[in-house]
């Protein structure tokens, strides 16, 4: 019997296989960064090959740290970069150019074409995204227009293209296999969500051969087999789903109202919306989510730009900070932040506020105010951001919050977790295991194979690390609210003009 389940999970500076046991716990981990290309300012690339050998040579490392070999690992499940871009020859298998990353700006001016061209309402009413420069297609675009050959070797039939998991289900077959998931298609701007199917309208706007594109499948099923010499044996490969959707999974969010918050660099909010795709009136995006029994459901996806990376502000900008952990001794060592509030909109304010023109700003000051008031104001301002994103999300959906699922690096800040619990007046659950990505993954893997039964054996797995319940009076709630609403209305526009 095969004893654990792999789970690849392919990040953006980092690749790492961790392996799970049937009870969903982490039997090893191995994490390997690699290269970040900045060939000029706003473009960011990755080495397609070292995406592979990186995510490999952790695959390897996992299973040796612990002794296990081929027989050992059920099956593997693959989360992803999103909306990463890789187009290579469907013969040698050499990529035509390198990855062009989610975060990449290159083709922002296409981005205004679509506006120009009346575009914008179509995209959205048919892929549930707002147009960026983040997704798949432009990108898919760009390399086709600029790369000498593409577009002829594409139309001949020659070129294939993928985001992440399709690459690397690709190489694990050795060929065999071109597919993706609905999560990771629905980030591409060439998916219809509704009619999950790859939109002709938007490929021949786009100018992008149908013959480049995956088979679009679920996120839990067998999509093929690793390759007999790769791994020693030929293993599953029947899971993958985009990271954030595989969080929500991991976080056993498959039922509507059910919602997890990642507090990273920044943060990424996603709703389960169950079967009905809720279109947003306050700028979420709309994608493609996993339910219970592996089919697509939806969800509201909303984020926040700044959110950990204030914690980091406060260490390497500010430096009255030794670790990004200190905040929360210096958040208990007063009652409350003395009326001071910060609003970190250092790059504009997203959902719902959608304001390129914030800036940051310290609201507030009195003679008292203090360093302690100070980092405590910041480590409150990601709930209150956290909190603004959910109300807004409760309203598109027209269903509240049951309990917030928490994860990523500043969850571990108790303080934090219990302001935010105050501030939505509802509970906070943070789950024992918060590697919640990778879990996802393998969760989707080992359902297909039937590792694990259905999704009542994994919800069982799912254990509570601690619950935060809401314990602030409503009076001071209110009270604490609207000072932040008052601070957020300070920072709009700032910029404008200046
Ligand atoms: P990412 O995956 O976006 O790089 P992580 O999930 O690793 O981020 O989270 C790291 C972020 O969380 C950093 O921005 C850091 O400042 C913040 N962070 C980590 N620990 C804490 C803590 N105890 N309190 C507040 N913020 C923290």
């Amino acid at each position: 019997m095969a004893r654990y389940v792999m789970a690849l999970d392919q990040g953006t500076t980092s690749s790492r296989c961790i392996l799970f046991d049937k009870e969903g716990r982490i039997c090893s981990l191995a994490k390997k960064e690699f290269t970040q290309y900045y060939p000029q300012p706003g473009w960011v690339e990755h080495d397609p090959h070292e995406i592979w050998s990186s995510q490999m040579a952790v695959a390897m490392e996992a299973m040796s740290q612990i002794g296990a070999d081929s027989d050992d690992i059920d099956s593997i499940g693959i989360t992803n970069q999103r909306e990463t871009t890789i187009v290579w020859d469907r013969r040698s298998g050499n990529p035509v150019f390198p990855a062009i990353v989610w975060q990449c700006r290159r083709t922002a001016d296409m981005i205004e074409q679509i506006e120009k061209d009346g575009m914008t309402d179509v995209i959205r009413r048919k892929t549930g995204l707002i147009p960026d420069a983040y997704f798949s297609a432009t990108k898919v675009r760009w390399i086709l227009d600029h790369v000498d050959g593409a577009r002829e070797a594409a139309e001949r039939g020659d070129l294939l293209f993928g985001t992440v998991d399709t690459w690397l289900i690709w190489r694990l077959t050795k060929g065999e296999v071109h597919v993706t998931d609905y999560t990771n298609a629905s980030r591409t701007m060439l998916f219809d969500i509704h009619r999950r199917q790859w939109d002709e309208e938007l490929l021949s706007y786009f100018g992008i051969p149908r013959s480049m594109l995956p088979e679009v499948k679920p996120s839990s099923c067998v999509y093929g087999y690793t390759s007999e010499h790769l791994l020693g044996r030929q293993i599953p490969i029947s899971g993958a789903a985009g990271d954030q959707q595989a969080a929500l999974f991991g976080q056993c969010c498959f039922e509507k109202g059910d919602v997890k918050n990642t507090y990273g660099t920044g943060c990424f909010l996603l709703m389960h919306t169950g079967n009905e795709a809720v279109e947003s009136g306050q700028g979420m995006l709309t994608t493609i989510a996993v339910n219970a029994d592996g089919s697509p459901g939806y969800a509201l996806e909303g984020s926040v730009f700044i959110s950990g990376a204030a914690i980091q502000w406060l260490r390497d900008e500010m430096k009255i900070l030794e670790s990004a952990a200190e905040s929360e001794i210096y958040c208990y060592s007063v009652p409350d932040t003395n009326g001071v509030y910060v609003v970190p909109a250092f790059t504009g304010l997203g959902a719902p506020y959608w304001d390129q023109y914030a800036r940051g700003a310290v609201l507030g000051l009195t003679r008292g105010a203090g360093k302690a008031h100070f980092i405590r104001a910041t480590v409150e301002s990601l709930a209150y951001q956290a909190y603004d994103v959910i109300k807004a999300m409760e309203q598109d959906a027209g269903t509240s919050l049951r309990s917030l699922r928490v994860d990523g690096g500043a969850c571990a800040n108790n303080f934090l977790m219990q302001f935010q619990a105050d501030i939505l007046k509802g509970s906070v659950t943070r789950p024992s295991c918060i590697e919640t990505t990778a879990l996802g993954a393998a969760y989707l893997a080992g359902l297909a194979t039937g590792f694990w039964a259905d999704a009542d054996e994994i919800r069982n797995n799912w254990q509570v690390e601690r619950t935060f319940e809401a314990e602030l009076p409503e009076e001071r709630r209110l009270l604490l609210l609207k000072g932040w609403k008052k601070a957020v209305s300070c920072t709009r526009e700032w910029a404008k003009d200046l």
